[in-house]
């Protein structure tokens, strides 16, 4: 190995800087100084996002709304002379002047190119950041670092087996001279050498594929909320920091409406790379990694808008039908055939006119109770049967309208006006304490 970097087989640590805790230039040292706290340079790749809320500005602006596009830039270019004076400040005002044209464009890829922007000038800044603490650093966008993806330019999908090799070949040359990797998240290149983004939230995946990638021992996200709480902070009383979690119960919380992650985030966690949720200040936030442990039930999560469908005389498998209505739009959040016939039930997401419509070809009998809410227990210990005992003891005399038993939770389909209270009583009495503590 060259001089200077890591010593040889140390193991890679990726840190993605989040929106969340972008606000200003100074939040870029506590992130760059976070990040370094995990892993010295050399080990080190970090993955960045747009400063809070600027996505949201530059897809107006990908719409022709020059205000948005100039609101969008002056905070990215306030926060770069906050960071690196007006040397850095210049650099980020060169990048918005050059994408200005984009504003309102019909081609796709170069809306996408405008979009982008907000990753492109948060990987200077950082890049800034970490000059002024004295590590040379190198700001990469994703196709640099080696990331292709194919598909629609907003949520193109990661080709995990190119970018595994092209990701290598370009980090580790910079890892090895002790260079910082800082990878502008939510990017990446089609085979045609397009920029193509990876879906809104796409800076997680981003990370977890370098992760893969470069065989990293963890992916850190620095998040506002610094990890994974035992429920909703807004619903539930006192939700408490979980110190671990399993990648499946990760997973079915996010399968559950636990809006967190990227939905596609899990696809890419290759075996042996262990997540973890952290703030910018917290020593240590919540760990995801492979191995059950810990609370067997850890999470309440409620989710709103479903409908439950009941259809009898089913025409089609529910597969097939739950696959159909994804492709229109709706979220199958659970599904139930009956053993032995009798009617088969569907808990979906998404406006509910128009979904008995959608699902009438698929069976004889179709009856909707829109107006529910779903509220899940998540844990490897959610599934048991003394856990629905317990959860319908909890619930008290609701009846819930449907069980859905699945390996990692327990979901139970309520009227939208009980749903609070149940889920304060299910994370009182089955998370926080009780039996299954
Ligand atoms: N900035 C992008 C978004 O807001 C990607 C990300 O933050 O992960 O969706
Ligand atoms: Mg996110």
């Amino acid at each position: 190995m060259v001089g200077g970097g890591c010593a040889p087989n140390a193991r890679v640590v990726v840190v993605k800087v989040g929106g969340s805790v972008l606000n200003r230039g100074s939040d870029y040292f506590a992130a760059a100084e976070a990040a370094l706290a995990r892993a010295p340079p050399g080990s080190l790749v970090l993955v960045v996002s747009a400063m809070r809320g600027v996505t949201d500005l530059l897809i107006e602006a990908s719409h022709g709304d020059l205000e948005a596009l100039n609101a969008a830039c002056y905070r990215m270019i306030d926060a770069a002379l906050e960071v690196g004076g007006k040397e850095l400040a210049g650099e980020a005002a060169e990048r918005c002047s050059e994408k200005r044209g984009l504003a309102g464009s019909r081609d796709p890829y170069g809306a996408a190119r405008l979009v982008a922007l907000g990753e492109e000038v948060s990987s200077l800044v950082l890049r800034g950041a970490l000059s002024q603490l004295g590590v040379e650093a190198a700001s990469l966008m994703g196709g640099d670092a080696g990331i292709s993806a194919e598909g629609d330019p907003f949520d193109a999908a990661v080709d995990m087996s190119a970018t595994s090799v092209a990701v290598q070949g370009r980090l580790k040359p910079l890892l090895e001279r002790g260079v910082v990797p800082v990878v502008a998240g939510y990017t990446g290149v089609d085979l045609e050498g397009r920029l193509v983004l990876l879906g809104r939230g796409g800076s997680d995946v981003s990370a977890v594929v370098l992760g893969s990638a470069l065989r990293a021992d963890r992916v850190v996200m620095l998040t506002e909320a610094g990890g994974l709480l035992t429920g909703d902070p807004r619903l539930v009383k006192s939700p408490r920091l979980l110190e671990r979690v399993s990648l499946w119960e990760a997973l079915e919380a996010a399968r559950l409406g636990l809006r967190k992650f990227h939905p596609r985030t899990f696809d890419y966690v290759t075996q042996g790379l262990s997540l973890e949720v952290s703030g910018v200040s917290s020593p240590r936030g919540t760990i995801i990694d492979d191995r059950d442990s810990g609370r067997p039930v850890k999470m309440v999560v409620v989710n709103r808008g479903f409908t439950l469908l009941e259809l009898a005389g089913l025409k089609e498998s529910l597969d097939a039908l739950a696959a159909r209505l994804a492709g229109s739009g709706y979220r199958v959040a659970a599904l139930e055939a009956p053993p032995g016939g009798g009617s088969a039930l569907l808990a979906v997401e998404g406006p509910w006119e128009g979904l008995v419509e959608a699902t009438r070809q698929a069976a004889a009998r179709v009856k909707a109770f829109p107006g529910l809410a779903s509220v899940a227990l998540v844990g490897y210990g959610a599934g048991r049967p003394a856990a629905l005992k317990a959860a319908l003891d909890a619930a008290g005399g609701s009846e819930p309208l449907a069980v859905f038993r699945g390996a990692y939770s327990l979901g139970l389909l309520v009227p939208d006006e009980g749903a609070v209270e149940l889920a304060r009583s299910l994370h009182e009495s089955l998370v926080v304490s009780g039996p299954w503590r």
